[in-house]
């Protein structure tokens, strides 16, 4: 029987970051923007399919 471990099962540290999901198309075809102004845990992204920008939050 086996545990799961989510620090390893997260794969973080790989340099691959989970792209967003948009919120119009649901795809992940998904670019982070640079925010701004001040943002604390609020990241922009840009849906490439959508052509529309979008706030993801964490
Ligand atoms: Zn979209």
């Amino acid at each position: 029987m086996r545990r799961r471990d989510p620090s390893v099962a997260a794969g973080d540290g790989d340099g691959d970051e989970e792209p967003a999901v948009c919120p119009y198309c649901e795809g992940t075809n998904t670019e982070r923007e640079h925010p701004k102004g001040p943002s604390l845990c609020r990241s922009i992204h840009f849906c490439e399919d959508c052509q529309e920008p979008f706030e993801a939050v964490g």
